[in-house]
């Protein structure tokens, strides 16, 4: 039994023969691949990253995984995965002059590789895989899929194309990028082709137990007492069933926790009885608010972020922002009452 993945229909055949062209060319020829997840990497970007990385390893490209960030830092749930130790951060991107091939994974727009867009500017030939159904797009190949529930679905279609074997460390890695961004399997794109996929995975030899366990039920006693301190200041706006909270840069400063602890946060607002919008600013290095959203109804979050210069998804987007805290919050649920 199997059941075409919805997303099949969205990749043009011709797009994949040119993304399977690209990538074996970079087989047989040994080049030089660079491939990049989104900065701040959630599971899809690195777990697609890096099954993609460590299958074209395998086959004899000269693979490098990177995120166009610095300094850069790994979610602890994630810094275990097969090949994680050997990602780069910006002050580690290989010259554009030594690079054949950029591939992107889970960015729809070029800002969210952060420095490794440079290798665009640069004119380094580039494929783009991802699944977001808004962004600007860039690159010569593109294979986007807004009906896949994760980019690592993708990926996994690229290596099939390719022939080439799925391990079980691409297992793993490709596991993550589903289990991630399907919400455990909970969000209304997971279909039966989605419990396919996974089963397929697990047959791989994923160790989806280990994995799971660090995704989802292991925090350090710091990200327990941010997690807290934003959840007594948890705040409701009625009329537009939005749940918001935020932690200061002086908070996250004082803790010995980091940006990255803050991760979980937005869905545990989500899971508020009343709740259809869920909204955490978050302190990032930088000074700026790092903005995540969640919806749970009607409202479209990907639209809200794309409105104040982000994007993301209808149920799940963020964008980066300045200013007051209460001033953003006030000019959010502007938008909501507008809409
Ligand atoms: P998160 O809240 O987990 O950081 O982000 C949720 C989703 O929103 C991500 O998967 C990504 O699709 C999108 N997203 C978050 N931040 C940004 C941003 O600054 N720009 C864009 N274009 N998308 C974002
Ligand atoms: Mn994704």
């Amino acid at each position: 039994m199997s059941t075409l993945a919805p997303w099949r229909d969205e990749v043009e055949d011709r797009e994949l023969a040119r993304a399977t062209a690209q990538l074996r060319r970079a087989i047989d020829d040994h080049q030089r691949v660079v491939v990049a997840a989104h900065v701040a990497p959630d599971g899809d970007a690195l777990g697609g990253a890096l099954a993609l990385h460590l299958a074209l390893t395998d086959a004899g490209a000269r693979s490098v995984p990177v995120v166009g960030e610095d300094p850069l830092v790994l979610p602890s749930s994630l810094a275990a995965l097969p090949g994680a130790d050997q990602v780069r951060g910006q002050a580690g991107l290989p010259p554009a002059s030594e690079v054949d091939l950029l591939v992107s994974i889970d960015a729809a727009s070029p800002d969210r590789i952060g420095a490794a867009s440079d290798y665009l500017d640069a004119q380094v030939p580039t494929l783009m895989v991802d699944h977001h159904a808004r962004g600007t797009g860039f690159g010569d190949v593109r294979l986007v899929a807004p009906g896949a529930a994760a980019t690592v679905q993708l990926v996994a279609g690229l290596l099939d194309e390719l022939e080439l074997p799925v391990t079980p460390s691409v297992a793993t890695c490709l596991y993550a990028g589903l289990v991630t961004d399907t919400g455990r399997f909970g969000h209304a794109s997971t279909d039966a082709s989605v419990m396919e996929f996974g089963a397929r995975l697990l047959a791989a030899g994923a160790d989806h137990v280990e994995l799971t366990r660090r995704l989802f039920d292991e925090r350090s006693i710091e990200e327990l007492q941010l997690v807290g301190r934003a959840l007594a200041r948890l705040t409701y706006v009625p009329d537009v069933a939005l749940v918001h909270t935020h932690l200061t840069h002086q908070e996250l400063d004082a803790s010995e926790g980091e940006l990255a602890d803050t991760e979980g946060i937005v869905d545990l607002l989500r899971s508020a009885e009343d709740a259809e919008v869920a909204v955490v600013l978050k302190p990032a290095p930088d000074g700026t608010w790092r903005v995540s959203m969640r919806s749970t109804g009607q409202a479209d979050v990907g639209a809200l972020a794309t409105a104040f210069g982000g994007g993301g998804h209808a149920a799940a987007a963020g964008f980066s922002a300045t200013g007051e805290q209460d001033e953003l919050i006030g000019r959010i649920v502007a938008w909501l009452r507008a809409r």
